[in-house]
């Protein structure tokens, strides 16, 4: 049979089987049918060497063309499902823009952290400058020079962490007082924020470690007067314009006299309800005019100078700020807490 009739054959049906071809392994068929080792045009491509020599290299240059042309056609075909299917997909995989988007969740301060922060800088806010001290104290810093009384229940190893002889975990910010009344002359206007550890049994109202904030004012006539009304303005910044204060006698070892501020219930406005059990007034700190056997401990002249301190538990103003029932929950650790903020 004629070569040139044969190859002119091959290259119809090939034309036809490629345009028919629907995934790409019709169009891998199709290729080893025709082009392949064993297909079709190659086998015929084999036998040119039994045609006429002088049409042989005319039928030789024909077939390459066919050959050409099948292996263009199962290129071009081969694109044309391609491109088919990546439409399919993207056809399948539309996204729905009119679905609602999912916010991310944005972190936020600690309650804890949050008051103590915001009382700090009511401070520095009235001249005052924040300072710190360390967790481990000297005995003489946390008791000896706040004039703690040898017999006093705080300097018991069952109600204090005693971590080498002398030295306690602080049992409040108070002996940053004498850390920085030794290295300074009078005045001293600062603001302690820091961490302080009792041995205390965890319930609603105590945790083994808490926040405080220490204040002290030590000045030439620093009366109550001026204590009064820096926590005035500290009750009126921290828990609103319409707080009210008072003073209640006290007893703390190193102020005379001493007293505890309480303010007008955050709940009821002082008119009696449960949280302030019926009184209008809730407890919030503690504080007084600096005793002179402070200021003899670090070396000022207790006839010269006169002074006020104060002391605030962070997470008590925290739980009224945010009416949060039980200390324990602010160190659970769920995420819930933040959304008192
Ligand atoms: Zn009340």
């Amino acid at each position: 049979m004629d070569l040139h009739n044969e190859a002119v054959k091959i290259r119809e049906a090939a034309a036809q089987a490629i345009e028919a071809c629907r995934t790409i392994e019709d169009i891998e068929a199709a290729r080893v049918k025709y082009i392949g080792r064993k297909g079709e045009l190659t086998l015929l491509l084999r036998k040119l060497g039994e045609a006429p020599p002088e049409s042989r290299k005319e039928i030789g240059r024909i077939l390459n063309e066919i050959k050409d042309e099948i292996t263009e056609r199962l290129k071009s075909r081969r694109s044309e499902i391609e491109q088919a299917h990546r439409s399919e997909a993207l056809a399948r995989e539309t996204i729905d823009v009119t679905l609602p988007g999912r916010r991310p969740r944005l972190g936020k301060l600690h309650p804890t952290l949050r008051v103590l922060e915001e009382i700090v800088n009511v401070f520095v806010g009235l001249g005052f400058k924040a300072v710190e001290g360390p967790e481990i104290e000297t005995e003489y810093n946390n008791f000896d020079a706040l004039n703690f009384p040898p017999w006093h229940p705080s300097r018991d190893d069952f109600d204090s962490f005693y971590v080498a002889d002398g030295f306690v975990l602080r049992t409040h910010t108070s002996p940053a007082q004498i850390r920085v009344m030794k290295s300074q002359d009078p005045p001293v206007r600062v603001v302690v924020p820091g961490r302080c550890y009792r041995r205390d049994t965890p319930d609603a109202s105590h945790l083994m470690s808490f926040f405080q904030i220490e204040g002290l004012y030590v000045d030439h006539d620093v009366s109550l007067a001026d204590l009064k009304g820096t926590l005035a303005i500290f009750a009126r910044e921290v828990f609103g314009p319409e707080t009210k204060i008072r003073f209640r006698p006290h007893y703390f070892p190193f102020t005379e006299p001493s007293a505890e501020l309480d303010i007008s219930c955050l709940v009821c406005g002082g008119r009696g309800c449960r949280l302030c059990k019926n009184s209008g007034w809730l407890e919030v700190l503690g504080c007084g005019m600096v005793h002179p056997n402070v200021f003899k401990h670090v070396g000022y002249d207790h006839k010269a100078v006169t002074g006020f301190a104060f002391g605030l538990g962070v997470e008590r103003i925290a739980m009224l700020k945010y009416g949060i029932g039980d200390i324990r929950t602010l160190y659970e650790n769920d995420i819930k807490m933040l959304s008192h903020l």
